[in-house]
């Protein structure tokens, strides 16, 4: 190994972790350390969705080849539907839109996307199981980071990571830090205020059940042609109420997700486990589903023991970064899953902050001044995506310009979700239309010699 101009530490082996590490593979001069709180990579969820903005991005990582193996998709860059619109709760139900991107929504088994993840891990990178982070801390001078991990031992780093999701332990010091800072400075009280972290996460008001169908249970009803296999994901929709499925695994099995919205609860307090394995029926409860659309019914019936999650946002960080310490994926902008975009906007992050590391100009002297440019362009652009995913739950629940679904003339309601399936898609189409290279070229002409 040669030179090494900054020891980077990650916190947190999920999807943005380890994107980050593969990313500052092609910078020999970068070591870099990943501490993961699991005793082995143990993906939580079924199914992940990536658009082709975050796509490009894999592909630029040299991982394109590995995940297309993997998906259940065909990557390409032409049109394609990749979305259908149902109207579901109703005993019939109708598609009221279709929508075309350039390039699919490549759907993964989130197990095996994570695992060609690892195997892309550069070989010097070395990774710490059993490590939990517990706390952090910067002196002002360049010294190096120290890190404490709760089973009591320590490390050190120049470049602190914090890829460890919603309930980041990072974030929280970080705060502390900005915290303190304020105070130091004199920043008024309400200021200093906005800096605790702890009111960045919350609630939003949504309930996910998800759950992985095996394709051979299916065959009886596709035989009798009951039930269609989904070649394009289907959104069921109807009042506080929708329900995604598309394949994963190559076709070899069916992720299903129903969302819960109760837009009263947003911001509230939730109480009990975010997340847990519930028993089926727990389903047939939340929505009258008798009187939805058959298809619906069908998709419900083969559901066994879906995985609960109280979806919480991290929203509004008024910075990503203190010191040499940064926040990347969940853990700087946790958002809500309707865009199908939380995954790709943490590889995103991942890459572009390993090219500004990377780049020749940042040093351990310059590093600090790479990190607010990161935080500059990253946290303005993430934080919108969550803003558009939020509003997408929203209409997805038929929320929409105050109009009453459930009461309106039919006439009426065709005309509004024809209204509503043009403003989804056009709220949607950053996914395809927009690249990272753009900004990152941006950022990068900010960086400065030391
Ligand atoms: P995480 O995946 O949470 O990883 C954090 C890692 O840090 C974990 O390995 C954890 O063990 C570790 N860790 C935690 N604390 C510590 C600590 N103190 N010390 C050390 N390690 C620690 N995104 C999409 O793009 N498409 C989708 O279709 C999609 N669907 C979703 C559906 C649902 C119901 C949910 C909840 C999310 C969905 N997402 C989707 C979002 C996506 O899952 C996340 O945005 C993504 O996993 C974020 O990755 P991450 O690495 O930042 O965080």
């Amino acid at each position: 190994m040669g030179v090494i101009k900054l020891r980077v530490a990650i916190c947190g082996g999920g999807i943005a972790g380890l994107a980050h590490a593969c990313a500052l593979a092609r910078y020999p001069d970068i070591s870099v350390n990943i501490y993961e709180s699991t005793d082995k990579f143990s993906p939580f969820g079924a199914g992940i969705g990536v658009w082709p903005r975050a796509w490009n991005v894999l592909c630029a990582l040299g991982l394109g080849e590995d995940m297309a193996k993997i998906t259940s998709g065909s990557p390409t860059s032409s049109p394609v539907q990749s979305f259908s619109f149902r109207k579901s709760d109703q005993p019939s139900g109708f598609t009221f839109g279709n929508m075309f991107s350039r390039g699919p929504l490549l759907t993964f088994h989130r197990a095996q996307f994570q695992e060609v993840l690892v195997q892309h891990l550069p070989p010097s990178s070395r990774i710490h199981h059993s490590k939990r982070l517990k706390s952090y801390s910067q002196g002002r001078l360049g010294c190096p980071i120290r890190l404490l991990f709760e089973d009591g031992t320590y490390a050190t780093c120049d470049v602190l990571v914090g890829a460890d999701g919603i309930k980041s332990a990072v974030r929280n010091c970080l705060f502390q830090d900005q915290t303190e800072i304020a105070r130091e400075i004199g920043r008024p009280a309400d200021e200093q205020k906005t800096l605790t972290c702890k009111d960045h996460v919350s609630w939003a008001g949504s309930i996910a059940y998800r759950a992985l169908i095996p394709v051979e249970r299916l065959k009886e009803d596709c035989d009798q042609g009951l039930l269609v296999l989904p070649m394009t994901p289907t959104m069921y929709v109807g009042t506080d109420v929708h329900m995604v499925v598309y394949p994963v695994s190559k076709g070899k099995e069916v992720n299903l997700a129903l969302f819960h919205f109760r837009p009263e609860l947003q911001g509230m307090p939730f109480h009990g486990p975010w997340s847990k394995g519930v028993d089926e029926s727990e389903l047939f409860d939340i929505a009258r589903f008798e009187s939805w659309e058959p298809e619906v019914q069908r998709w419900l019936k083969y559901v066994r023991r879906p995985t609960k999650w109280a979806i919480h946002t991290v929203v509004d960080l008024p910075t990503f970064t203190s010191g040499r310490a940064v926040l990347i994926g969940d853990a700087a902008h946790s958002c809500s899953p309707h865009q199908g975009t939380g995954a790709g906007q943490a590889i995103e992050d991942a890459y572009f902050l390993a090219e500004l590391l990377g780049d020749p100009r940042t040093t351990l002297n310059t590093v600090q001044q790479a990190l607010k440019v990161y935080d500059k362009f990253r946290r303005p652009w993430t934080q919108d995506a969550s803003a558009k995913a939020m509003a997408n739950g929203r209409y997805l629940t038929l929320h929409y310009d105050g109009f009453d679904f459930v009461h309106a003339d039919a006439a009426a309601v065709v005309q509004k979700l024809h209204e509503l399936s043009d403003v989804m898609i056009d709220e949607w189409k950053w996914c395809w239309t927009t690249t990272v290279e753009d900004s990152l070229k941006a950022a990068l002409s900010q960086l400065q010699y030391a």
